[in-house]
This record gives structure tokens, sequence and C-alpha cells, in this order.
């Protein structure tokens, strides 16, 4: 098969979701080329990112020229333009390439990126607004959603459960939920262990079904 080096990443469409996650990459140390057809915009990321280049990516002659076909992973993060995302993951789905990503705007998007193969579909303003309603409500200072009702969250230690060593507090039994880390008021994370024991000002990170974690972080 052909080589795809590891951590190497083509962005499709830098608008604010694929600049920010391209930006974010290369903090994290992966070599990114960034598409966009706005002059602007590559003119903004030129020498932010390893490549910027200016074109319309749902030519797929393009596309070959630029041998995004050649990355690691490939990212559309062209969104309000629906035609032109379709059209670009289409493109790239032909080629083969196995590991695309791509952003969805509405419901309907992302239901023909998924029919059409894409194998890692994203829905910012849906997972936001998700997110949100978690830090919104209660306690809860993070929230990650791991699974269809499945959730991981960050929330101050509830008094219920300070003053005795996690093991005795029993929390899958009593709580169904896993207290997998502990920060204490000005250190960093740390796991937690069978006789960690919680107290006023610890943060946690808490994982389990989303509305057990919920209630977790409720208690008093
Ligand atoms: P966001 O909401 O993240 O800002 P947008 O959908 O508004 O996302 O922006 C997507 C970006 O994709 C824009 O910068 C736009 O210029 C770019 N774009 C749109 N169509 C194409 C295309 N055919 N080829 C390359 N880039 C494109």
């Amino acid at each position: 098969g052909r080589r795809r080096p590891p951590g190497t990443v083509a962005v499709i469409g830098l608008g604010r979701f694929g600049a920010a996650l391209a930006l974010e990459l290369m903090r994290n140390g992966a070599e990114v080329l960034g598409v966009d057809t706005d002059e602007g915009v590559v003119q903004e990321l030129n020498g932010q990112l390893t490549a910027v280049v200016r074109a319309d990516a749902t030519q797929e002659q393009l596309l070959r020229q630029l041998g995004v076909d050649e990355f690691d992973k490939v990212v559309v993060g062209i969104g309000s333009d629906v035609q032109a995302s379709i059209l670009v993951a289409s493109r790239l789905l032909k080629f083969g390439h196995p590991e695309i990503w791509a952003k969805a705007i509405t419901g309907p998007h992302a239901e023909i990126l998924e029919q059409l193969g894409v194998h890692h579909v994203i829905s910012p303003e849906h997972d936001m607004g998700v997110r949100s309603a978690h830090l919104i409500q209660g306690r809860v200072l993070d929230f990650v959603v791991i699974d269809e009702g499945f959730a991981l969250i960050r929330c101050p230690a509830p008094e219920a459960v300070q003053q005795r060593p996690l093991d005795a507090l029993n929390l899958r039994r009593a709580h169904g939920v896993s207290v997998v880390s502990v920060r204490r008021p000005g250190e960093s994370w740390e796991p937690a262990e069978p006789g960690t024991v919680l107290y006023e000002n610890d943060q946690v990170l808490v994982i389990g079904p989303t509305r057990k974690v919920q209630a977790f972080s409720d208690l008093d």
C-alpha cells in the first residue's frame, strides 16, 4: 500500500473550525497542509502551518497534485458549502483514503457524510450544545462524551465523598461511576488510588453513564 507518514494531516477548508484544528495540530507536533479557496485565509495562516495552499479542493486533479492522498489523515473542514463538503469527501473516498474526518453543520449533512463512508463525522454545533447543557447545569466543569450515554466529567469533589478513602466509598456500587483522577488545589492531576481521600477544593475526573456522572457531580 501507499506510505502515509504518521503525524501528517491535510486540512481542507480553514474556516473557524479548520483553522483552529490545524493550529492545534501544529502545536502538538503534526505536519499540516492547509487548503482553502480564500486568499485572505491563506495569507493569514501562511507561515503558521507546514504549508498552506490556495486551491479549490472540489477539483479532483488538484487534490491529486497536492498529494492529499499521501497524508496520514485528511480533514474536510468545509461546512457552510455543503455541496463542496460532500464533493471533496466523495473524491477522497474515491482515492481510497483510510482516514477521512469531516465536519457537518446539520443532521442531514452528517447523515450524508456517514452514508458516503466518511470514517469520522464531527458535528461541532450539535456536540457543543450538548456539552454546554452539562456545563450550565450544576457543577460540571468539563464534559467529554466518550460514547452514546457515556461520559467523562471534571467536577469538584462532592462533600458526600470527602474524608474517606475511595475504596471504602464503593463508588462503583453506590453511584455507578469511577473516579479516575484527582487534582488537589495548586497541584497537578494524579491518578486516583484505592486509598485516595478527597477533601474540600479537590477536583475529580469521573467516568460512567452520563446520567450517573451528572448525578454524582450534584451530590451534596
Ligand atoms: P467555519 O464555520 O468553521 O468557519 P465555514 O464552512 O464557514 O466553516 O468555512 C469553511 C472554509 O472552507 C472557508 O474558509 C472557505 O473558504 C473554505 N472552502 C469552501 N469551499 C472550499 C473549497 N471548495 N475548497 C477549499 N476550501 C473551501
